[in-house]
């Protein structure tokens, strides 16, 4: 995707101020956060890879943070657990699929997708679980 020649910081900046918040060294740190880990990090997991570098980061600072950024579609909220909120810095219309042996989840690409024309989406939340390929080898090799 284009992106990669994008500087991280740039577009970290450049998402906190279009979200409305004044650029804190905190939430910049947030925002470039999301932006490089993919991998559908909580709340929690997006403070704990944080505090050490940013001791006066708080929890609710991320809460917040997160909370404003999907507000303003900045980020994505994955709901694919029960319970559990995930952020998703890729904005693109993608489903999820979690792996219920290993539970990872996986970005599914959904641009071959027809959706009608009459319907205005604004937001796309598809869930799917199953076995990822690893995990479905795995089993045929045993
Ligand atoms: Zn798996
Ligand atoms: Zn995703």
């Amino acid at each position: 995707m284009a992106g990669n020649i994008h500087n991280p910081t740039t577009d970290a900046i450049r998402m906190v101020t279009e979200c409305g918040l004044r650029p804190s060294p905190q939430r910049i740190a947030v925002a470039e956060y999301v932006l490089s880990h993919l991998c559908h990090p909580t709340a929690d997991e997006i403070y704990s890879g944080l505090k050490n570098r940013y001791p006066s980061l708080s929890r609710t600072t991320v809460y917040n943070t997160l909370h404003s950024f999907a507000a303003h579609g900045a980020v994505l909220e994955v709901n694919v657990e029960p319970g559990i909120t995930r952020f998703d810095g890729c904005t693109k219309p993608h489903a999820h699929f979690r792996c219920s042996k290993c539970g990872r989840i996986f970005d599914i690409d959904m641009t071959d997708m027809n959706f009608p024309d009459e319907f205005k989406i604004s937001t796309i939340q598809v869930n799917l679980t199953g076995e990822c390929p690893e995990c479905d080898n795995s089993k045929r090799l045993h």
